[in-house]
């Protein structure tokens, strides 16, 4: 077999486990399996990598950073126009313009700073991606999202300024038991009224999908280890 062969095949075995894994996890909780949207993590991963999955049927990505994604993104879209890109990383105020332009959905709104530039950048664009607010779940002091006790202000304040806010993403604190922080955001969503829940990734998107994630994101398990 050529190496881009199997190099597809790779990528389709484990593309298929996981959605396999997922539907599994949605009927256990009683949940239809197409409630669950797979984002296939892309950070890191170069053009070679990324094309395996596109051509098994794979559609959502994700990216953590802007100019990565400007970088890879234009000519990979080009041979396939109905894929979705997630914008899942940190995002400056002075990117929201380019994140607009580029992104469908973005997961990682936690201050009202990015919540005024990216309602600019709809404005100017007329683009509207998904929007979600990020909430630091675990309260860790070092983590992004707001405060979960700032959550009714940012919601007030996007709703004020008519950015499309659909759901609440979370990353819970590593090496603790994810569930109740997922459980939780769950919670928060449902008191907000708010369908979207972004949540679980390589090591617990079976967890997150048994307790209402909507997408997850799932980088390391479909490629591989990152350098
Ligand atoms: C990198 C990343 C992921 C994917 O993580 P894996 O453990 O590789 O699946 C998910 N969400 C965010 C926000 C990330 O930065």
């Amino acid at each position: 077999m050529s190496q881009t062969i199997a190099a597809m095949t790779d990528a389709a075995t484990r593309l298929s486990a996981i959605r396999e894994k997922l539907i599994r996890a949605a009927q256990l909780a009683g949940r239809a399996p197409e409630a669950v949207e797979l984002i296939a993590i892309s950070k890191t991963r170069v053009a070679e990598e990324i094309m395996p999955l596109i051509t098994a049927g794979q559609r959502s990505f994700g990216e953590n950073r802007v100019q990565e994604a400007q970088a890879k993104w234009p000519a990979l879209r080009g041979s396939m126009p109905d894929i979705r890109l997630h914008l899942v990383g940190q995002l400056q105020s002075n990117k929201a313009e380019e994140a607009v332009a580029l992104f469908d959905a973005i997961h990682t709104i936690d201050r009202p700073s990015l919540i005024a530039a990216l309602a600019k950048a709809i404005a100017k664009t007329g683009r509207r991606p998904d929007c979600y607010v990020q909430v630091n779940i675990g309260e860790e002091p070092q983590k992004g999202g707001c405060a979960i006790g700032d959550l009714p202000m940012l919601l007030a304040m996007a709703a004020d300024v008519g950015l499309p806010v659909i759901g609440l993403m979370a990353v819970p604190p590593v090496d603790l038991e994810p569930a109740p922080y997922f459980a939780l955001l769950a919670d928060l969503a449902r008191r907000h009224d708010l369908a979207g829940l972004s949540m679980g990734m390589s090591g617990d998107y079976e967890t997150a999908a048994m307790l209402g994630a909507t997408c997850v994101r799932v980088g390391t398990a479909l490629f591989g280890v990152r350098d």
